[in-house]
């Protein structure tokens, strides 16, 4: 039979839907930078608008990463730990990774308006603006959130390094247009990134969820 008739082993299939979800993960991180804005476009009076507790938030983020996040646990035999399905297509990960990485850059540049009064101050549904302490307590919750779900759509070195230029290029952009803020943003990016890695492991029923390494994916044969 020639190669190219041969069907894809599992591994090599595994790598092709990797390659397509990195371009994912990328796609994710050029539309998470700009989704806490989008309340802008969709504002509705009285419950959408700018600087919207539900864009500027965690919510939209762990939507995703609830929704798409393909993760299906199993208990080895005689074990105390949840394995992730290691056979789970990654795009839903890295595109959820993408979302989740580049989001709290945007929140980081938020946390220094010129004044924290009008347009600046978080906008709760119904209820109006709140004050500028709770603005920043949210926004700062928020920012914890989407880099701890991140942290856990990790699986090896190579979503780690993933990330970390998604979080750069995204830093990158909203630097370039708002370098006032650049300086002050980075420094509680990375003190972000730091709480959220060392927030404990999530559970289920009291057994810790462990995420496999890609080693423990399908094998060539
Ligand atoms: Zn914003």
């Amino acid at each position: 039979m020639p190669d190219s008739a041969r069907p894809l082993s599992d591994a090599s299939a595994y790598r092709l839907r990797y390659g397509a979800a990195i371009l994912l993960c990328l796609v994710g991180a050029f539309i998470g930078v700009r989704l806490p804005d989008t309340d802008n476009a969709f504002a509705l009076p009285r419950l959408i608008l700018h600087r919207s507790l539900l864009t500027h938030s965690f919510l939209l983020p762990l939507l995703l990463y609830v929704l798409i996040h393909p993760i299906t646990h199993s208990r080895p035999e005689g074990s105390s730990v949840l394995l992730s399905h290691p056979h789970a297509n990654p795009c839903g990960r890295l595109f959820s990774l993408g979302i989740c990485a580049s989001v709290p850059v945007h929140l980081c540049f938020d946390l220094f308006p010129r004044a924290w009064r009008g347009w600046a101050l978080i906008y709760a549904p119904l209820l109006g603006r709140l004050s500028p302490s709770l603005s920043v307590l949210w926004l700062s919750i928020s920012l914890i959130a989407c880099l701890y779900l991140a942290c856990r759509l990790l699986r090896n070195g190579g979503d780690l390094l993933l990330a970390i230029f998604c979080v750069a290029a995204c830093y990158g952009f909203c630097a370039s247009r708002e370098p006032q803020s650049a300086r002050w943003s980075l420094l509680i990016l990375l003190a972000t990134v730091l709480v959220a890695f060392v927030l404990p492991r999530p559970k289920r029923n009291g057994i810790l969820i462990q995420l496999p390494k890609i080693a423990d994916g399908p094998a060539d044969k």
